[in-house]
């Protein structure tokens, strides 16, 4: 698995002080509110864990899931597969968190998704930030780090299904991407 990787964008010493400097800053906002961290699965699933347990504040956790089938490192359609219950949104403030914003459309059409199913306020918070990939209007209102259009693993985010459990974020070799069919999410 580590061989597959071309240089490493952010270690894990770098993931976890990002994470502190964003956690402090979502804990000022949320501090007193009733309040409900939704992560997206599969892809954010570490990012998540490591988020709210820097997090010293009461809070609630719920899961969505979606994908799209891509040619690996580029979306295709987005499919909602599940959401949380009913009483888990309706009424509630929710962050929704994410693990890269590239084009936007799996976050803007979960926010939305939210948020015409009840919600009162849907927040979003994301691992990575792709700026130059945006196709829709929507800027996270909490990011970790900004990166530049590469396709990046680990850390949750996969390539066919692979590497999520890379511990730092890298850059695949091109040799990697050949000849092969994915599915993202
Ligand atoms: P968006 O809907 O914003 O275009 O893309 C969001 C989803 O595409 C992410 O949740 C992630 O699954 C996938 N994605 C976008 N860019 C990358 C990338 O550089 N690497 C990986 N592994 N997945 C990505
Ligand atoms: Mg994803």
């Amino acid at each position: 698995m580590h061989r597959d990787i071309e240089h490493v964008l952010f270690s894990e010493e770098d993931i976890l002080k990002g994470i502190e400097a964003v956690a402090a800053e979502v804990t000022e906002v949320y501090r007193g509110q009733d309040w409900t961290v939704v992560s997206v699965l599969k892809g954010s699933c570490i990012f998540a864990s490591d988020l709210v347990r820097r997090i010293p504040i009461p809070l609630q956790m719920a899961f969505v899931a979606a994908h799209s089938y891509g040619d690996g490192t580029r979306p295709g359609e987005l499919h909602v597969d599940f959401l949380p219950n009913e009483d888990e949104i309706q009424g509630c403030n929710l962050l929704l968190v994410d693990d890269i914003l590239d084009t936007g459309r799996t976050m803007f059409a979960l926010k939305n998704e939210l948020l015409s199913r009840g919600a009162t306020e849907v927040k979003t918070c994301v691992f990575l930030d792709k700026p130059s990939r945006r196709e829709l209007r929507l800027e996270p209102d909490f990011r970790v780090f900004e990166v530049r259009d590469e396709f990046v693993v680990g850390y949750g985010l996969d390539f066919a299904g692979r590497y999520r459990n890379l511990p730092y974020v890298g850059a695949l070799k091109p040799s990697v991407f050949e000849c092969t069919q994915g599915e993202r999410s």
